[in-house]
């Protein structure tokens, strides 16, 4: 029998959940699922410390398991929980008894856009269900945008090292801080940051306030989170576009025009700014025709055009204009009241409902 050393660890959110085994020079790193299976949120809750760890393991003669207790309580098969099998196996972790516990043969995702289809599947069946975000900037960047503390910084730990191993080029990872909450914790950023391919971008406050000050086209990480939550994933509210890199965050009332409200302090100015009510995701022709007021939205939610406009361009508008009314969600009080600012001086009576 040949020699081995086996070491609990039992700090922090470890507490008897990782063992790691030593054994003819190399490291198996073996974390153990929770015991009771009570809710998302303290289901995963030491894997990725235990992920981490292993990532930053010096041997490179490693390995990293997972194994299943018997849960007494809970599901192991949840849609949730198979998206967080499915990224694990993605970051190369290895299941050592998933036959006895699991139906469905777990498969890791091959493309980011994989992961990405996978979390829309998931958020139009749970649509409470709000964590982190995948999408594309207009210069194709794949972005990351997530709460990093509670419950979802496990979530978004493990998808960061998973993402590291697929995706083509960089990533980023924009830290959402909210009242002052804690960032990932510092082991994680340190594995994510040690894979070379997710960048790190913390979206505070003060860093919120620098970019509202300096530019009139807001482009906040914190407001495409507002949006994300409130809208769901990237896709224009008048036509079928989806394609994330040709979506934008559309003002409601705009930002030059909120930065002119003298009687409003600075903060003032900024919550508005970064309000998911006051935004639409719109492809970047129906941004431009809104921003022009060829388009204008009623209180009712229905898009009218100009009648002021040549006759092709009424057709074209006709063309690329899919859905003329938005959706009843979209039209909060809070949404209404950025719309009646827009439209103060956009007179009604110049635009016409579209007729197909
Ligand atoms: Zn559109």
């Amino acid at each position: 029998m040949t020699e081995y050393t086996i070491e609990f660890d039992n700090e922090g959110y470890n507490i008897g959940r990782l063992a790691i085994l030593e054994y003819q020079y190399k490291k198996v790193y073996i974390s153990f699922s929770e015991i009771e299976i009570r809710s998302r949120n303290s289901s995963f809750q030491s894997f990725p410390s235990a992920l981490s760890r292993y990532i930053l393991e010096e041997n490179p003669n490693k390995e990293i398991c997972f194994y299943f207790l018997p849960d007494v309580t809970g599901n192991f098969e949840t849609a949730y929980f198979i998206f967080m099998y499915r990224l694990m196996k993605t970051a190369n972790v290895k299941f050592l008894n998933e036959d006895e516990y699991l139906d469905q043969q777990i498969l890791p995702f091959i493309t980011p856009e994989d992961i990405i289809a996978h979390k829309d599947k998931m958020r139009s069946r749970n649509p409470a269900n709000k964590s982190t975000y995948i999408t594309r900037s207009s210069d194709n960047k794949l972005q990351i945008f997530g709460k990093t503390y509670g419950a979802n910084k496990y979530e978004t730990t493990i998808l960061c090292i998973a993402i590291s191993e697929i995706a083509a080029s960089e990533v980023e990872l924009y830290e959402i801080e909210e009242g002052g909450l804690t960032k990932l914790p510092q082991k994680s950023k340190e594995a994510i940051e040690s894979l070379g391919i997710v960048k790190i971008y913390t979206s505070n406050r003060t860093i919120e306030r620098v970019d509202f000050e300096e530019n009139n086209s807001l482009r906040s990480a914190r407001y495409t989170y507002s949006l994300l939550e409130k809208l769901g994933d990237k896709k224009c509210a008048f036509c079928t576009c989806e394609i994330p890199q040709i979506i934008e965050g559309a003002h409601v009332w705009a930002v030059a025009d909120i930065k002119r409200e003298n009687q409003l302090t600075q903060d003032e100015k900024l919550d508005l700014a970064l309000d998911g009510d006051n935004g639409l995701w719109l492809c970047q022709n129906h941004h431009k025709l809104l921003d022009v007021s060829i388009l204008r939205i009623s209180e009712n939610g229905l898009l009218k055009y100009r009648t002021q406009i040549s006759e092709s361009a009424k057709k074209y508008l006709r063309s690329i204009t899919t859905n003329s009314q938005l959706q009843r969600e979209v039209i909060t009080d809070g949404f209404l009241r950025y719309l009646r600012k827009r439209n103060q001086n956009i007179p009604e009576e110049l635009y016409r409902e579209m007729r197909y």
